[in-house]
């Protein structure tokens, strides 16, 4: 079994003191490839060091919505140099939080549109954090992405999901839907086409079960991946794979 973690945070604070066995335990269940996702310069520094010891992580970096009261006008400037020195393959996590709302709706507006604008200039996919936020993430999602993207840790309805999808968008499942109450989840799990589907960590925080309560981290994902397929009763290794080349690097 092989699987991508396309959404994870092991140069944070909390995870990059032990990355290297993070990494050979993430190896040991499976895992050939980790998108990781950094917020800041540091991390993106943390990152590009680490992506020359181990050729299967790629790197994502983008202005969090809820770290805007201490993101500063750099931290935009460095995610255009980040793009036009091509070294990452999207911009996220991006997107609206209303449930932490540590600035003005409008100011996460803008913000979040001054991203989208970058990945449209670079023609490079996006990846959405939704938080509390569903109408005016997914308008201003419609209104503006010229490119692709991932909706992750989703955990909204299927008709939002469904309006993301039909508008070229891929959803990432992380721990929650192993999680007790996620009854609407898993119909949106089940419902949606396989080349459309992703999952992910999100490490290290919403550790799947059986590690509920614990530090996530990326060897959890089989975990969460077992539990979708069989949830959708097929094999998804090859498919999600596949996804994240066609999404990541314009295969077909
Ligand atoms: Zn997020
Ligand atoms: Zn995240």
């Amino acid at each position: 079994m092989k699987i991508i973690d396309t959404h994870a945070h092991i140069v944070c604070d909390k995870l990059f003191l032990d990355v290297d066995n993070i990494i050979q335990n993430a190896l040991s269940k499976g895992v050939i490839k980790i998108l990781c996702i950094c917020t800041n310069k540091t991390e993106v520094e943390r990152a590009l060091t680490l992506q020359q010891r181990y050729d299967f992580i790629d790197i994502a970096y983008g202005v969090h919505p809820a770290d805007l009261h201490i993101a500063t006008e750099d931290d935009f400037i460095l995610l255009e140099q980040l793009l036009k020195e091509n070294k990452i393959i999207a911009v996220g996590e991006i997107g609206l939080d209303y449930h932490w709302n540590v600035v003005s709706k409008s100011q996460q507006i803008d913000s979040f549109v001054r991203q989208i604008s970058l990945a449209n200039k670079y023609h490079r996919p996006v990846l959405i954090h939704m938080r509390d936020a569903t109408k005016d993430c997914v308008d201003t999602i419609l209104a503006h992405c010229k490119t692709k993207g991932i909706m992750h840790c989703f955990s909204g309805s299927l008709e939002t999901a469904k309006i993301l999808v039909d508008f070229g968008f891929y959803i990432s499942f992380g721990g929650i839907l192993t999680f007790k109450n996620a009854n609407n989840l898993l119909e949106v799990a089940k419902s949606l086409p396989k080349d459309k589907i992703f999952v992910e960590t999100d490490c290290p925080y919403l550790a799947p079960v059986p590690y509920r309560g614990k530090v996530n981290e990326v060897a959890f994902i089989h975990a969460t991946f077992a539990f979708l397929e069989k949830l959708r009763n097929e094999s998804l290794s090859d498919q999600l794979i596949e996804n994240y080349e066609k999404l990541f690097y314009g295969k077909n």
